[in-house]
């Protein structure tokens, strides 16, 4: 049977680092403060939001929502991003996505200055990420994969890691932290041929590509560590992408729920109190 790789451990580390550097903060006079700004009532985000909420008053840090309507315009939005930009008292925002069909989602991204830009969803942020600069920050989910990584002590220096999935979320980002790890690293996409042996080869699987139980026990074996960043609704069920089977069958797994998503409020809080002191 694996070991389970649970978020919870990770986010109540993290949880307790960030207690005591928001002291520090305070003790200078500052308070890390967060915007989330949310378009619409859809349920995923409310779940998000309050998990969000709950993690800031734990560890000390400000938590507004702005909440517009979804069939709020482009400009509107742009407004609302703008004055958090010049808000000196707000240190980071997340803007839950994705943002209604009618807006060009590109440029609202670009909006957001990248000293705020939490969740990495900026061409800024993620160019600083992909040219290995320090300043802006990562997506909040291939954040937490390092952080899973990390915490539970697996070695990535020179190990074959196969990444399912080339998302500017999780699979672009999390390819470049594991490089900037030492890694060697196998990004794989719908185009991808012979996923089973690209999967067979790895030290570390990350599977994030959105489709339940895709990922095969037989595609896997007992030598490996395996992240499922998926998170897929099926039947009023949280599925991951890789089967359950996997279980009986790798070194170590997350479980879907409470894997890599319990992780990432943390690392989205992580960030904030990160761009409260450089500020
Ligand atoms: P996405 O934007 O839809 O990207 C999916 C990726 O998977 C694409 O690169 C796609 O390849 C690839 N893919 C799709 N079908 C494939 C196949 N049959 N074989 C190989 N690759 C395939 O999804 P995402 O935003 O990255 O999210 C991925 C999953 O992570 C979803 O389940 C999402 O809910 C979950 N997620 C979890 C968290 C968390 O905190 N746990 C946060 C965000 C997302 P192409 O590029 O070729 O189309």
């Amino acid at each position: 049977m694996a070991e389970l790789l649970k978020g919870a451990p990770v986010a109540s580390a993290i949880a307790e680092d960030l207690t005591a550097r928001i002291a520090r903060l305070n003790e200078k006079g500052v308070q890390p403060k967060l915007t989330v700004i949310r378009l619409g009532e859809r349920g995923g985000d409310l779940f998000y939001e309050r998990s969000i909420q709950r993690f800031c008053g734990k560890v000390g840090a400000l938590c507004e929502s702005i909440v517009l309507p979804e069939e709020s315009t482009q400009e509107e939005l742009l407004d609302v991003i703008a004055r958090v930009n010049e808000a000196p008292e707000i240190h980071g925002c997340l803007l839950l996505r994705p943002v209604p069909k009618h807006m060009d989602a590109a440029a609202v991204c670009e909006a957001l200055r990248p000293e705020k830009d939490l969740d990495g969803m900026g061409t800024r942020a993620l160019g600083a990420l992909f040219a290995g600069q320090k300043g802006g920050f990562a997506p909040c989910t291939a954040s937490a994969c390092l952080e899973l990584l990390e915490h539970y002590k697996v070695p990535l220096e020179g190990a074959r890691v196969t990444v399912l999935g080339r998302s500017l979320v999780i699979g672009r980002p999390v390819s470049q932290l594991l490089l900037q790890k030492n890694a060697t690293v196998t990004v794989c996409h719908s185009r991808s041929r012979d996923l089973p042996a690209l999967c067979r080869e790895a030290d570390v699987l990350i599977a994030a590509i959105g489709k339940p139980g895709f990922v095969k026990a037989e595609w896997l074996h007992e030598g490996q560590t395996v992240l499922d960043v998926g998170a897929s609704m099926v039947d009023g069920v949280m599925c991951g992408d890789v089967e359950s089977a996997a279980q009986e069958r790798v070194a170590a797994v997350t479980p879907v729920p409470g894997g890599v998503g319990a992780v990432t409020t943390a690392t989205l809080i992580k960030h904030l109190v990160e761009a409260a002191e450089r500020a």
